[in-house]
């Protein structure tokens, strides 16, 4: 039988020493393709996995070069190329990565590159088997897209899309570590809408949370890129300004106030960091100050002064 030439796609070409029964191995084979490349990459024997998994028939294929199942990316960096090298070098490779179909289709292939020799130890060629991985990385990819939506959910306020609470604890524990070691200053400002149960009785609960989705989407135009801005609860927020002095933490919350929609009007209170205490103490003394805002008359800014929490 003419070496190369077998149109039979169920029949494995015969390959000189190769016993009967490998041969009869390898043509049972349909989901993974087990083919041997000569030296140059030229496709030399084909298997039904081959022809399942690449789409090509034996006749097809035989004689061409391996380059046929790469991607012009790949193609464009020399990628085949350096695989044979690797695995002439080492006797094997193996990647995990796209390959392209008879009908330009891609698929994700698991590869194994195996280098042959023959008794003297010169390269004759290469063995290569692969494997359609495509339908484990969807669902990898899936799982992964699951995952990170979980992720999102749960550090998410549902309402108003800002940061909740566990996202506020992660963010302002990093924000005071990043403090710590950059030495610079760090502020908190805590923010309480005033009267709002009086606008949640005369316009409805729905009409409440529509403020509430407008009131965060506004006050996030005040924030620089590192600011993390959160609900933490009902009509309560908080935000946390990294590389901020208590007097430009002070104009956020004046600007908060004045972005505040429909005229409705809202406290605030800011501490600045004082380079030791917890982010809980911190927070606690931005909530003592707008306590006394909301005590002053309420729709103001107060800094706290009064110094460490309990002190
Ligand atoms: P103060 O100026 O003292 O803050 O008065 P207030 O009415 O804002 O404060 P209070 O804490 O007494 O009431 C808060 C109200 O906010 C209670 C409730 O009507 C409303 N509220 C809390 N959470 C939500 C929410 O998720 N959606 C809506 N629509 N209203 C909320
Ligand atoms: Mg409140
Ligand atoms: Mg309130």
């Amino acid at each position: 039988m003419p070496e190369g030439r077998d149109t039979d796609a169920t029949r494995p070409t015969p390959l000189p020493g190769v016993p009967d029964v490998y041969r009869l191995l390898v043509a049972s084979l349909t989901d993974y393709a087990v083919i041997v490349l000569d030296v140059d990459g030229i496709v030399r024997s084909w298997n039904p996995g081959a022809q399942q998994i690449k789409g090509y028939r034996a006749d097809e294929i035989i004689g061409r070069s391996f380059e046929a199942f790469y991607t012009p990316e790949s193609l464009a960096v020399g990628h085949p190329a350096r695989e044979l090298e690797r695995a002439a070098a080492t006797g094997r490779y193996d990647e995990e990565g796209w390959r392209v179909r008879k009908d330009g289709g891609r698929f994700w292939a698991h590869i194994v590159l195996t280098a042959l020799f023959d008794a003297d130890g010169d390269l004759v060629g290469f063995g290569k088997v692969t494997r359609d991985l495509t339908e484990r990385k969807h669902a990898e990819e899936q799982l992964a897209n699951t995952l990170a939506l979980l992720r999102d959910t749960a550090l998410t306020d549902a309402l108003t899309g800002l940061a909740n609470r566990r996202a506020w604890d992660d963010g302002l524990a990093r924000e005071i570590a990043r403090a710590r070691r950059a030495a610079t200053p760090l502020c908190v400002g805590a923010m309480d809408l005033d009267n709002f149960k009086a606008m949640n009785d005369t316009q409805g609960h729905g009409a409440g949370d529509r403020f509430l989705r407008r009131t965060s989407a506004a006050w996030r135009t005040a924030l620089r890129g590192g600011d993390l801005l959160a609900r933490m609860g009902g009509e309560e927020f908080a935000v946390a300004l990294p590389e901020c002095e208590l007097d430009a933490a002070a104009a956020v919350g004046d600007r908060f106030r004045v972005l505040t929609p429909d005229g409705q009007s809202c406290s605030v209170g800011v501490a600045q960091w004082d380079g030791h205490e917890s982010a809980d103490d911190l927070l606690q003394r931005a909530d003592r100050a707008l306590y006394r805002a909301k005590n002053g008359g309420r729709d103001r800014t107060e800094r706290d002064v009064a110094g460490p929490v309990g002190g």
